[in-house]
């Protein structure tokens, strides 16, 4: 081999070069990277709403040795416990061995996908169909969700506070639901609207039934609405609702269908919901697999990201400052040390770079799919409105706890003014916390259907596993 020029060797010391997982990781780490992937898929189809996100965060945490904590509870050193609010996000979080004044490692994800929500009086019949009026949730392209296969998830609260739980359309043999489209023959009209104006939100209807009422002699009843009567009778049979409860109910029309390998070599993962579930499993699995930290660990996974983060199950709500005061009471720390030395890795999803649209990203400052876990330093939209920026010293602290360790990038989320978007970073910032957006870059994101790289994944994963430890 011929020498090195100076040249060379200056370019080699100097300038930056983003680095795929191919060059930097063997064979044998990229195995492990597919075996933990089959974990994240185990979770993802277990996890399609929040409330089954908490749900399956709870039972991996308790077969962990984590305990139920509600405000108020005394906690010790060493101690494991999650906080479940509302059965729809959920707060674990290990006592470290260091006081509470030097604050706490906070992993936050969402576990809230976008999706289509019943309306409170959903029912009705046209035409001899059935059907059921949605209200879409978070940022859906609504052309995305006619003709596909969908599922119904979520529960109903009857009379005297019951509540059921409803999913139809995941088991073999399940039927399924779905929204109906117009043939290209018949399409002149609709082809000629802009995209964001062929499909309504009011049409996004669910088609579930055509099959009227019978009588007990075998005639079709008299009763008008005969397929509503139907489908209500097959409901209140099953579940024991009547229509009214739709009205104290949450149910959400979701894609049909588990978490699948892409490609011929296997390497990238469809699914519905890896926003956020893609963040919120390696920061779940950091905190399991760091039981010696020293430190206080907490892994976040909140709800209603999608739609702003409002609400008593968003992160906007006061509810993570108010148990790190009272984690502090219970350990005679002051809280507000506690916050101003506490640091957080906000772990959301960021735009892949896409060949098929290249128009939308600026290639050197946008996220590259297998070239590993993505940190943006400020998210937000037109001028940085709107965004956390994590101070220079934070990013830097953050990146000697990466060290070696993990395969980074930066990016930012698309071309400036192309359109932008926002995290949960900034509310907790917002808290006194110094606080990075970190995450997995994702195709197709908010699409019912959205692809990950297993490698960036797993290299998400490590980046919480150091930044715990
Ligand atoms: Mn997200
Ligand atoms: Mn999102």
């Amino acid at each position: 081999m011929s020498e090195k020029t100076k040249g060379e060797m200056l370019r080699d010391e100097l300038f930056y070069k983003k680095q795929s997982l191919f060059d930097v990781r063997s064979i044998a780490e990229l195995d492990e990277a597919r075996e933990y992937a089959k974990g994240y898929a185990q979770y993802l189809d277990n996890s399609k709403t929040e409330r089954e996100a908490v749900k399956t965060t709870a039972a991996l945490l308790k077969d962990r040795g984590y305990t139920e904590y509600k405000m108020g509870d005394k906690v010790v050193c060493g101690g494991k416990y999650y906080l479940n609010n509302r059965g729809k996000s959920i707060f674990a979080f290990r006592m470290g061995s260091e006081m509470l004044s030097e604050g706490i490692r906070i992993c936050a994800a969402h576990i809230d996908s976008p999706r289509l929500d019943l309306k409170q009086n959903p029912l009705f019949e046209d035409n001899g169909f059935g059907y059921l009026k949605t209200h879409y949730y978070g940022g859906i392209r609504k052309y995305q969700w006619p003709t596909i296969q969908l599922a119904l998830h979520g529960v109903v609260t009857k009379r005297g506070g019951e509540t059921v739980e409803i999913t139809i359309g995941e088991d073999a043999g399940d039927p399924v639901f779905v929204i109906t489209d117009l043939l290209p023959h018949l399409s002149r009209e609709q082809d000629a609207k802009t995209l964001n104006r062929a499909f309504t939100g009011e049409g996004l209807n669910l088609l579930i039934g055509s099959t009227p009422y019978y009588e007990e002699d075998g005639t079709v009843t008299k009763v008008d609405e005969k397929v509503k009567l139907n489908l209500m009778a097959m409901l209140n049979e099953k579940y024991g609702i009547v229509e009214s409860d739709f009205m104290c109910a949450e149910l959400c029309a979701v894609p049909k269908g588990r978490a699948v390998d892409i490609g011929l070599d296997r390497w990238l993962m469809g699914a519905y919901g890896h926003d956020d579930k893609v963040c919120a499993y390696p920061a779940l699995t950091a905190l399991l697999d760091t039981d010696n930290s020293v430190h206080t660990v907490m892994c976040v996974l909140a709800d209603k990201e999608e739609t702003g983060s409002d609400g008593t199950t968003g992160m906007q709500c006061s509810l993570l400052s108010d148990l790190i005061d009272e984690l502090c009471i219970s350990m005679n720390v002051d809280s507000r040390v506690c916050r101003a030395n506490s640091m957080c890795l906000s772990a959301d999803v960021n735009a892949g770079f896409d060949p098929l649209y290249p128009d939308v990203f600026e290639k050197r400052n946008c996220a590259i799919v297998n070239c590993g876990v993505v940190m943006s330093k400020y998210t937000g939209s037109g001028g940085k409105y709107s965004t956390n920026d994590a101070s220079a010293e934070f990013v830097g602290k953050i990146r000697d706890m990466f060290g070696e360790e993990v395969l980074w990038q930066t990016a930012e989320l698309g071309r400036i003014d192309a359109g932008g978007g926002g995290t949960v970073a900034k509310y907790v910032a917002n808290c006194n916390i110094d606080t990075v957006d970190l995450g997995v870059p994702v195709l197709s994101m908010h699409a019912p259907f959205e692809v990950i790289s297993k490698g960036d994944l797993y290299e998400t994963h490590k980046a919480f596993r150091a930044f715990c430890k």
